[in-house]
């Protein structure tokens, strides 16, 4: 019998963590996670890799080590014949495709950012959903402090030293206590730049910001946002955006080359072409126990899922309920094998915790109560800390953490294609084009 998992995020990696640990219990079970990547992303510390806080390879899990027992198979997934039962696969770094056969087929393929129809989104903003994002964004911003440092020209000085961040949520919220945070340490570096030029601004289309938590949690981080310097648009959409900045509806403008998008997800576009019925967000529709109607061998799990609650609608498209519902999967998955009854998805969650950066968070705690300040930044790291996957992570985001309250965080930017050094070609103008390049990398 063979288990394929489509994608290793907080929901695959957890069911086929459980999987592995219940294998003796089906006869010649197989397990198989499948994902693009060769390592699970620990996105909830995104932000604080964006501002360096914590070293963006910490906060990744690669799968082998904790996996002995799974096949771990790193493609990218084209497609799926449910009639012959088969998974089609590129590999990303060869480009080949091939087909692996299952029994029983999981998606777990989470969510990417998603543009709302927003002309210039695409190609002008920076989401932050990977590794790469992280870092892109993290060079955007220390290279725009590095440029306006030199600016001749006032309205460019302004313009660099200004940041966007579209989205009020969780995301934003954090990003945008992370930059302003991340910036007001950086400027000091620069003798011709001031914390006055700096200007962060959090566009919001809703009311308030954190909307899905109480009133008051919302208006707390604007307040705490707004002493740090943080511009807050709340109530405002935006209409378009351009390589110079961005353009709210009703015509306010705001010049800018760095914008952050975090205005919502969408499932990845495999999830639609896939022919199942839908929700309104675009998740696979599923029953309680993650099955889905109709599709005798198929399931689905975390944000690419919508699993219904018991008392009506859906469970939200977060981590907390993604690592939860793995290992019910799992057993929900080898009880069909066995014949057995399967269970439903019942969990509600215990509260959500916000940073806000520069040692600042919120948290709400069961019954609704709200913890702010330096307290609640505490326990906001420690649950996260406790939350990573591994000893070996939890132990370098530890130190990262330790190192950066000592020497604040690193203010290197390093942009893996512009400090490559080539080796001297026997030529004479490839001996050029090395000596060049060898005095531009000194040079830094
Ligand atoms: C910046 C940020 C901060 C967040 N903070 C919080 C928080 O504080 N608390 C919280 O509860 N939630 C938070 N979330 C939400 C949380 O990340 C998601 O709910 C969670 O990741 C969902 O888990 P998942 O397993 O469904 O998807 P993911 O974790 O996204 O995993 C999906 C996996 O599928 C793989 N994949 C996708 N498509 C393909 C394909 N075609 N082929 C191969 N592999 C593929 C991806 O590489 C990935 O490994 C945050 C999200 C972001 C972006």
């Amino acid at each position: 019998m063979r288990v394929v998992i489509l994608g290793g995020g907080f929901a695959g990696l957890s069911a086929a963590r459980a999987l592995q640990k219940r294998r003796k219990s089906v006869r010649d079970l197989e397990i198989v996670l499948v994902d693009r990547n060769n390592y699970m992303l620990f996105t909830p510390l995104l932000p604080e890799a964006a501002s360096g806080s914590v070293e963006v390879r910490h906060i990744t899990q690669p799968f082998r080590p904790q996996l002995e027992h799974v096949t771990c198979e790193l493609g990218e997934v084209l497609g799926v014949d449910e009639t012959q039962r088969h998974v089609t696969l590129r590999h990303p770094l060869t480009h080949e495709s091939k087909t692996i056969r299952y029994d029983e087929l999981v998606f777990a393929l989470g969510s990417k950012p998603s543009t709302m129809g927003v002309d210039g989104v695409e190609r002008f903003t920076i989401p932050l959903r990977t590794v790469a994002d992280a870092q892109h964004l993290r060079n955007a911003v220390i290279g725009a402090v590095e440029i306006a440092a030199q600016a001749n020209n006032i309205g460019e000085r302004d313009r660099l030293l200004r940041f966007a961040i579209v989205g009020g949520g969780f995301t934003g919220v954090e990003t945008a206590g992370e930059m302003s945070a991340f910036l007001r340490r950086l400027i000091r570096y620069y003798p011709t730049l001031h914390e006055r030029h700096v200007r962060v601004v959090l566009i919001q289309a809703e009311k308030r910001l954190l909307p899905h938590l109480p009133d008051r949690f919302g208006k707390h981080a604007a307040r705490v946002l707004a002493d740090r310097g943080v511009e807050i648009r709340i109530g405002k959409e935006v209409d378009r955006v351009d390589s110079a900045g961005i353009t709210l509806k009703g015509g306010e403008r705001h010049e800018t080359r760095t914008i952050v998008w975090a205005a919502g997800n969408e499932p990845a576009p495999f999830v639609k072409r896939l022919g199942l019925k839908l929700s309104h967000h675009g998740a696979i529709e599923t029953q309680t126990d993650f099955s889905i109607e109709g599709h005798p061998h198929l399931w689905a799990i975390g944000d690419c899922a919508a699993v219904p609650r018991k008392n009506g609608g859906t469970y939200a498209p977060l981590a907390q309920f993604a690592v939860r519902e793995g290992p019910l999967l799992a057993r929900n998955v080898l009880a069909r094998l066995r014949k057995k009854r399967t269970k439903p998805f019942t969990y509600e969650k215990l509260g959500q915790m916000a940073s806000l950066g520069d040692r600042q968070a919120l948290a709400e705690l069961p019954g609704g109560k709200m913890l702010t300040g330096l307290p609640a930044w505490l326990l906001w790291r420690g649950y996260y800390l406790s939350r990573l996957p591994s000893a070996s992570r939890k132990t370098r985001v530890a130190i990262d953490w330790t190192l950066g309250m000592v020497y604040g965080p690193s203010m290197a930017r390093i942009d893996p294609s512009s400090t490559q050094v080539r080796y001297a070609n026997r030529s004479t103008q490839g001996d050029t084009e090395a000596q060049d390049d060898t005095v531009d990398a000194a040079a830094r």
